[in-house]
């Protein structure tokens, strides 16, 4: 894993394995989706990322355009991240598969298998403080123990990443409810990425050599977009704060599921509820779905 303390606004090397990447998803034919395909989406963003959003494939406007999330679906998750405020080019966004499955049928297994290497690479060169895994497929490569309406806008450990599912964008423009949830989750990335932060100083300091010496402090990492949100969030709480009065309890910024048990217990509540809600909504669910990134719900 790189180590993002060290990493530079601006890295070539990235940009370069990135843009190497790119090169090789373009003539892959290493699955049956490169015959169906107009143009592959490898995904675009900064090479420095701190936060990585990932779907779980391209849609209809993504294969014309070989671009990620530009339909009705990739607008929202544009105001989702200026409402940060960010911009889209801070961010990097991917999907799992990076050729649209034909008829809007889920990719496959074999497909997935073959592809996901990609974006491991990707997310091993840019090591994002957080990546985003939207909706339910997406998720459930990373972690499919979980469900996406209740770990949306949740902060989770796994394998020395943070990660915060949110619903599917799509979701959101159909739903309501789950669009409301959406513009509220996407200010929990201010945790996360606190959590990103703390999870790469615990990873920098565990690889340090033994030494009787007292180990340096480790160094804070350079601000970027990300990382100034979570600053300028800090300087306003401090301003609001009177000087002489009595101070709150410590509030625990990072409460949500830690442990494997504690996981495991929350989901076993959730998931009672998320299938009765699922339930309703498929009863309710009657509309068409025109593109790939409105069938993840
Ligand atoms: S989906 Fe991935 S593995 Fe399949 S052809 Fe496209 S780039 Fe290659």
């Amino acid at each position: 894993m790189a180590d993002q303390q060290s990493k530079p606004k601006h890295d070539p090397s990235a940009s370069q394995q990135l843009a190497a990447i790119t090169a090789e998803v373009a003539t892959c034919q290493k699955c049956p989706l490169a015959r169906t395909r107009t143009n592959t989406v490898p995904g675009e963003g900064s090479s420095t990322a701190e936060i990585m959003f990932v779907g779980e494939g391209p849609g209809r406007e993504e294969d014309e355009s070989g671009r990620p999330f530009v339909g009705r679906a990739g607008r929202f998750l544009d105001e989702l991240i200026e409402s940060l405020p960010m911009r889209r080019e801070d961010v990097y966004i991917a999907n799992i598969v990076k050729c649209r499955p034909p008829n809007n049928r889920d990719p496959e297994r074999t497909e997935v298998d073959q592809c996901s290497n990609y974006l491991r690479q990707q997310i091993d060169i840019i090591d994002p403080l957080v990546i985003v895994p939207l909706g339910r497929h997406a998720l459930g490569w990373f972690m499919p123990e979980l469900r996406i309406t209740a770990s949306n806008g949740k902060i989770f450990r796994h394998n020395n990443r943070v990660l915060m599912p949110l619903l599917h964008p799509s979701s959101g423009l159909r739903n309501p409810e789950h669009g409301r949830m959406l513009r509220e989750s996407i200010h929990n990335l201010r945790d996360a990425i606190l959590e990103g932060i703390r999870v790469k100083r615990e990873t920098s300091q565990s690889a340090q050599p033994s030494t009787t010496a007292p180990a340096p402090e480790p160094a804070t990492p350079e601000l970027t977009p990300a990382t100034q949100i979570v600053e300028e969030a800090e300087k306003v709480a401090a301003i609001a704060i009177e000087p002489d009065a009595p101070a709150d309890p410590p509030v625990n910024l990072f409460e949500r599921p830690q442990t494997e048990e504690e996981i495991a217990a929350e989901l076993k509540r959730q998931r009672a509820i998320e299938e009765a809600e699922e339930a309703a909504e498929n009863e309710t669910e009657t509309f068409a779905v025109d593109d790939r990134q409105s069938s993840f719900f």
